[in-house]
């Protein structure tokens, strides 16, 4: 597959991206709105296109999917009255796997022999090719580009009698992350892959029987809907929630925890609890110990916005340096508003994020970053505070070098294009043009999650974009390590 095309003008496609979220509720009133209201709290894990699918009485499903931000999308009162019914199953696409188009945008949905039965996916399959293949050759015929799709016809070929059955069945064939919720006629699904990648809460909206379960990304998507979070759905899990309350099985057996550390340090929203773990706080400790590890003579702390703030306050309090928002960022950024020309394009960065000038000029300046990918944001960035008047500019990551790709569910470029893959710090510091650059190291990060340092047995996270330690088999990409990560899925189409 091709890169997917940038959709923003100033998008130099540097940087990750984030990668889907998911929101399910069972038993509610208003569970469209509900949904979409979770998905809005979601959106900053996907914002390629939404989608929700309501059950009303015994086998009525209503759905809308659209491509865009979910309040365009769901913000018609028509499209939300004619998603009826108690329960309901959302989801933000950011695609890591797949075409841009309405045909991926999930939840997906099917008609089996049990009923209609919809999913929603966030992660990435490791061996969707190969289960494509053989599915393809016993007849299937896939409708979508989306690795997720298989869940589907896995669930679909399946001899087991009964949907929960067929499921399990299904999830043990599939290697890769996922935290999926399904919704079919009677019940709702919340499942983690075995290890636990990516994230999925458990909340509840209302006591006793009247009550309704909330399923989520992100305890953020609870807190805007009002439920109270109950616990993480643990790795390897599935929960089945029906009229007869909630129902936990582990049928995958026990395997090492590997949640994506980075989404402490990027992906989740600082407001919300991730694995018992305030994001905002960790992120507050990765600075301070970025500050411990590599402190330099400076005159003022600046963030670059918003990922890299926390853990800039952490690391101005921990040097007694000075923060100032010496960076502001532009939310209104619209996405289609410009046409992309050339000349567009080389404003890049200054369209996102301007200079401070009264806080920058005439000061030696930290920089504070959540990571590094390709170098381009970085070496515009400074470049612009330089151009604001700055003496020194010292670059410090809040992550250790990103050497490695993603293959668990975040778009990353390919390895060859990161520049940390190719480059000692110096090096490094060198072409964004910073008079010094740090990045946290990979003790130091797990020390600010309350480590003793990493334990290389069982690091208790997934660390591979800094290791090269898969822990989950890349069958589809066996051999070829420096891959795009979606390229299997699209060749087989
Ligand atoms: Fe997260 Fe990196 Fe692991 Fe991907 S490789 S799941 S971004 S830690």
């Amino acid at each position: 597959m091709q890169p997917l095309p940038s959709t923003q003008p100033w998008d130099d496609e540097d940087g990750f991206h984030e990668e889907c979220g998911v929101f399910g509720v069972w038993n509610a009133t208003d569970a469209a709105a509900l949904t979409a209201l979770g998905l809005h709290a979601l959106q900053h894990r996907g914002q390629e296109a939404s989608g929700i699918v309501t059950l009303a009485e015994k086998g009525a499903f209503h759905a809308h999917r659209g491509l865009g931000l979910v309040g365009d999308i769901f913000g018609d009162a028509k499209v939300m009255a004619s998603l009826k019914g108690r329960c309901a199953v959302g989801h933000n696409r950011y695609a890591t796997t797949g075409e841009t188009a309405l045909r991926n945008v999930q939840p997906l949905f099917a008609d089996f022999e049990f009923g209609g039965l919809a999913v929603a996916h966030n992660g990435n399959l490791t061996n969707a090719a190969v289960l494509k293949r053989a599915l393809v050759r016993r007849g299937c015929l896939f409708q979508s580009t989306t690795d997720s799709e298989v869940f589907v016809h896995l669930i679909a070929i399946s001899l087991y009698a009964n949907v929960v059955d067929r499921l399990i069945d299904a999830l043990k064939q599939v290697q890769g992350a996922y935290s999926l919720i399904a919704l079919h006629d009677g019940a709702l699904i919340g499942a983690r892959d075995p290890m636990g990648v990516r994230p999925l809460v458990l909340g509840r909206l209302g006591a006793g029987e009247g009550g309704a379960y909330v399923l989520a990304s992100e305890t953020c998507a609870l807190d805007i809907v009002g439920a109270e979070f109950i616990r993480d759905i643990e790795p390897g899990e599935l929960v089945i929630i029906n009229n007869d309350g909630l129902r936990s099985i582990k049928p995958f057996g026990r395997t090492q925890s590997r949640f994506c550390i980075f989404e402490y340090i990027y992906f989740a929203r600082p407001d919300s609890v991730v694995e018992g773990t305030p994001v905002y706080a960790t992120r507050k400790r990765i600075g301070s110990e970025l500050a411990r590890e590599s402190h330099v003579e400076a005159d003022v702390v600046v963030p670059v916005p918003d990922s890299g703030v926390p853990a800039a306050m952490g690391y101005a309090s921990e040097a007694g340096i000075p923060f100032e928002l010496g960076i502001i960022r532009n939310h209104y950024v619209g996405r289609t508003f410009i046409e992309p020309t050339d000349q567009i394009r080389h404003l890049g960065v200054k369209l996102k994020h301007s200079a401070n000038r009264p806080m920058i000029e005439g000061k030696r300046v930290v920089l504070v970053d959540d990571s590094i990918v390709r170098g381009t944001t970085s070496k515009k960035i400074v470049e612009m505070v330089r151009q604001a008047g700055a003496k020194e500019v010292h670059m410090r990551i809040s992550s250790p070098p990103t050497t490695h790709s993603c293959f668990y569910g975040i778009d990353t470029p390919e390895r060859e294009k990161l520049l940390a893959a190719n480059h000692d710090v110096e090096e490094m510091a060198r072409i964004i043009g910073a008079d010094s650059l740090a990045f946290i190291s990979l003790d130091g990060m797990y020390r600010a999650l309350g480590r003793p340092g990493r334990d290389a047995a069982n690091p208790g996270y997934c660390d591979a974009c800094f290791t090269g330690d898969y822990a989950i088999p890349l069958t589809d990409f066996e051999g070829q390590p420096e891959r795009v990560p979606t390229l299997l899925v699209a060749n087989s189409k």
